[in-house]
């Protein structure tokens, strides 16, 4: 018997309100109540995963081990939970159409006129239930992308409220995020677009049973019956949700306001045992009161959109925490690093990262910044294009190849240090065909990555469609370059050290997607000690 129950979470008056977070807080108490949770997001567009998306639009690509590209509220699920995602914990309209489409080509349907409903409707449902029918969950939480009244999430909510139906009062409930705003001129909270956001839900067939309410003040006991009244929840269902310096704080507000023990209660299951949040609580501890700090140069090209490197600010943030700093990220556009003015951009950092890229776009600027990083002795850490521009900033200024660089940005020079692999080359489509998720990493001993992970097998995420070029290594080993990890089954170069620099790594892979709260990352944790140091 399967009788794992459905938590929906859906968003209402405006976007941005902070629906994942809320959905990772929520799942978070519910773990800590001992309870086995996972988080589910729908994204009402068509592109089959946000692979093929500019970070311009939809921030961070986020990859999971069974290597799904997906959207980075996924990232913010794993560190709350400190559990892996997969594919199936975010599905799009283009997935669910493809796989409808699919069966029709087969005769899946035959006979049949395919249609939104059911046959969408039921797609949605099946892929919302395949979590929770794997037995290894209790409680599954689906987000809703989107907001209530946009016409591409119609299909999803119709299956909400069918699943609703289907599965019975106790074992589904339905959480409407919503914003109450200040309107500074009358001095008062507005709850008229909660009630239409509600009501617009109503006139689908859902009703919500939770309102969680963003709000910049304090919600009173008045606006509290207000709003209970008029969107037709209790009221202990009104849960305020107010602005906070840090979505770390979340969880601890949301227990405070009931949202965990009333999620519980109408589900019908236990809330005998509280939610202790001990190490979530060490962690927001010594992240509250840092003792240090370190300024650490960021270098990338969508640096105007923050999201675009959302686990990389928050993989600082863990490794702050544990070693008890505060970080700092001075944004440095790729672009507009030149020869002239790197000295002036970066001088007075205490680390660099070049970050993960694709394109030509301000490569240049990447490579001065690790040509600084190098000769100045600055602790650095290279994120896979980042760590590309290691290799050819490297073969540039030490081995004398100038023009040497990535098949990416040209693949007719002399010197391809960087290059696309057999099975690369016969891909001729660029959705989903990178090397992606976890790959095994064998280290070598004594060098700064093993000393960080303190194993010799490591396993990490991959999202990159070029790599280091064998032809070059043991010119680039002599010259100091080394070769530090590398995939037991392939030959890869996964990692590449300067050992007569304090602190110089460049990665192939992406450690930030597995850090979470309690477990920072250990490149990260040891990269800001090496800042640390240097600062000193
Ligand atoms: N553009 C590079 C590649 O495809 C690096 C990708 C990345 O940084 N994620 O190999």
């Amino acid at each position: 018997m399967n009788n794992t129950k459905y938590v929906f979470v859906t968003g209402g008056v405006t976007s941005s309100l902070g629906k994942g977070i809320i959905a990772a807080s929520l799942a978070k108490l519910l773990q800590e109540r001992g309870y086995s949770v996972t988080i589910q997001k729908l994204d009402p567009y068509i592109n089959i995963d946000p692979g093929t998306l500019n970070p311009y639009e939809h921030g961070e690509c986020f990859v999971t081990d069974d290597g799904a590209e997906t959207d980075l509220d996924l990232g913010h699920y794993e560190r709350f939970l400190n559990i892996p995602t997969s594919q199936a914990n975010n599905v799009t309209t283009g997935r669910i159409y493809q796989s409808v489409i699919e069966k029709e080509r087969k005769g899946e349907f035959l006979g049949k006129t395919v249609q939104v409903i059911p046959h969408i409707t039921d797609e949605i449902k099946h892929r919302i239930q395949i979590l929770g029918k794997t037995g290894d969950f209790d409680i599954v939480i689906t987000e809703i992308g989107g907001t209530i009244g946009d016409i591409e999430s119609l299909p999803y909510v119709e299956a909400v409220r069918q699943l609703k139906w289907e599965l019975g009062g106790e074992n589904a409930v339905i959480i409407h995020l919503t914003l109450v705003p200040y309107l500074a001129a009358a001095g008062e909270l507005k709850t008229k677009p909660t009630q239409h956001s509600v009501k617009m839900l109503m006139q689908n067939g859902v009703a919500p049973d939770i309102l969680v309410c963003r709000s910049e003040h304090h919600l009173n006991d008045e606006i509290k019956r207000k709003l209970a009244l008029f969107c037709n929840v209790q009221k202990q269902n009104v849960i305020e949700s107010l602005d906070t310096d840090t979505i770390y704080n979340v969880p601890n507000l949301m227990f405070d306001e009931g949202l965990d023990r009333v999620v519980l209660e109408k589900l019908n299951l236990s809330t005998t045992r509280q939610p202790k949040l001990t190490e979530w609580n060490t962690f927001l501890e010594r992240y509250k009161n840092p003792t240090d700090s370190v300024e650490i140069a960021l270098i990338g090209k969508y640096v105007e959109l923050h999201d675009s490197y959302k686990s990389i600010t928050e993989a600082f943030i863990h490794a702050g925490a544990i070693n008890k700093t505060k970080v700092n990220i001075r944004w440095i556009h790729s672009e507009e690093l030149t020869p002239e003015n790197v000295e002036e951009k970066i001088n007075g950092v205490d680390g660099i990262l070049v970050a993960p890229g694709f394109g030509y776009r301000g490569i240049e600027g990447k490579i001065k910044a690790v040509q600084y990083a190098r000769e100045n002795n600055i602790p650095f850490l290279g994120i896979c294009l980042g760590m590309q521009m290691v290799v050819i900033e490297f073969a540039r200024n030490v081995l004398n190849l100038k023009d040497a660089t990535s098949a990416e940005m040209n693949n007719k020079t002399k010197n391809p240090v960087i290059i696309l692999i057999k099975e690369q080359k016969k891909v001729n489509q660029k959705g989903g065909s990178m090397r992606l998720g976890a790959w095994d990493c064998q280290l070598t001993k004594d060098s700064k990555a093993y000393n960080a992970y303190k194993k010799e097998v490591i396993s990490e995420r991959h999202r990159h469609r070029y790599e280091y070029n064998d032809k070059y290594k043991s010119q680039l080993e002599k010259a100091g370059l080394k070769t530090t990890g590398i995939n037991p089954e392939t030959g890869l170069v996964e990692i590449v050290e300067i050992p007569t620099h304090p602190w110089f790594v460049g990665v192939q892979y992406h450690p930030e997607y597995k850090s979470t709260v309690l477990n920072p990352h250990p490149l990260f944790v040891d990269f800001i000690k090496a800042s640390l140091q240097y600062k000193k």
